[in-house]
């Protein structure tokens, strides 16, 4: 049956330039479940406007155009591509939703790339479902390699209709319908060994324990020195920049970070610590563009994958990122797998870079004497 005015989506992306965020000329900023998508919304026809969720470098909104009701995503490294994607390819900027409480009430439609971390997946789809219309529809994206059993069980706990298709170029779109009402997963907490309380938020790092890699750099604190400004990037929960304000009383904290659900996290946990007042917090892409200088004290655990990818472009975006930042007396402190070889990177930005721990897997580094600083 053909629709009357049903105008045909895009069925690639090839016509399109899309790039990502960190650039990556190697990668396509989209992959075959996007493509497959298209397909479906063709086939069905579909005309209702689409609510995006998780699209990693913006490529659904440039290819659903005014099709797209609003945009959500976790992630301001894909807020900062979705920016940077539109205008190059004329399509207007989507409506942005950084939060569960700016979704629209009722939702008919909804395209959502499905994350790596379940608990983030769960509260998503716990949302959405509360807002989904009864004949509405959501179309979950993924590669086949990357669903898990624990994808499965949430979408079965959350929705009585799921439809897996058939995978095409290894690729899923799986379909889901008729919600269920059930109580949406709640914040998780506990505590360091020095009594800093952390909460975290579904799908923020380190949701039930601390990170090894953290409590590690939490044995070497008493090395670190006394300031009254440290940026905390890559922040999480915040159990860093918490921990460092609860042993140096007249110190204030910054804490970066580029999940929403993870600055949620740090505010939560800054709350439960009375700390509020002394940790300012943002929701950002390292420090790109927040004009941050003269900072005397940096402490980072970087990541080493971005969603399904792993990367060490990131940590390498943060080390410049901090050299640029700090101080001219600044340090940097960080924490990495010891494979990583976090030290050899280190001297390429720093003249004096030290090893402060000798833990068998993490180690701990810290970092003076900016080699070249660049502005921000
Ligand atoms: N500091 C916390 C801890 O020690 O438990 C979290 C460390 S976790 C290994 C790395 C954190 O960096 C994650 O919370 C992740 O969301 C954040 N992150 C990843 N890429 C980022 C970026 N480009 N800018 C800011 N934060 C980023």
């Amino acid at each position: 049956m053909t629709i009357p005015n049903f105008s045909p989506l895009p069925t690639d992306f090839s016509s399109f330039q899309l790039d990502r965020v960190p650039a990556d000329p190697q990668l396509l900023a989209w992959n075959a479940a996007d493509e497959l998508l298209l397909a479906r919304l063709n086939d069905a026809q579909e005309q209702r406007d689409i609510l995006i969720v998780n699209d990693s470098f913006g490529a659904l909104a440039v290819a659903l155009g005014k099709q797209v009701l609003g945009w959500w995503q976790d992630s301001a490294m894909a807020r900062q591509a979705l920016l940077a994607n539109c205008p190059r390819n004329n399509c207007p900027i989507p409506t942005l939703i950084d939060s569960a409480d700016q979704l629209p009430s009722t939702i008919s439609c909804v395209a959502m790339q499905i994350p790596k971390s379940t608990a983030l997946f769960e509260w998503q789809l716990s949302h959405l479902a509360q807002r989904l219309s009864p004949d509405g529809k959501l179309y979950a994206l993924g590669m086949v390699k990357h669903l898990s059993e624990g994808h499965q069980k949430v979408m079965q706990r959350w929705f009585g209709h799921v439809n897996p298709g058939r995978a095409v170029k290894k690729a899923r779109c799986v379909e889901l319908a008729e919600p269920v009402a059930a109580t949406p997963p709640q914040a998780q907490t506990y505590r360091t060994s020095q009594g800093v309380q952390l909460i975290c938020e579904p799908g923020c790092f380190s949701a039930q324990r601390p990170d090894p890699g953290a409590l590690a750099f939490l044995a070497c604190f008493n090395q670190l020195p006394a300031v009254d400004r440290v940026l905390d990037l890559g922040c999480g929960n915040g159990i860093l920049a918490l921990s460092y304000l609860t042993q140096f009383s007249q110190a204030r904290a910054i804490g970066i970070d580029e999940s929403a659900q993870a600055i949620a996290s740090a505010f939560a946990s800054a709350s439960a610590n009375q700390l509020e007042d002394r940790l300012t917090l943002y929701h950002n892409n390292s420090v790109r563009e927040l004009g941050l200088s003269d900072v005397p004290l940096v402490l980072c655990n970087p990541p080493f994958h971005q969603d399904t990818s792993l990367t060490d472009t990131i940590a390498e975006q943060m080390i410049q990122d901090a050299a640029n930042a700090l101080a001219s007396n600044g340090e940097f402190w960080m924490v990495g797998n010891r494979h990583l070889n976090y030290h050899q990177r280190l001297t390429r930005y720093f003249n004096d870079v030290t090893v402060r721990s000798a833990h068998p897997k993490f180690v701990v580094i810290s970092a003076r004497g900016v080699k070249h600083q660049r502005a921000l």
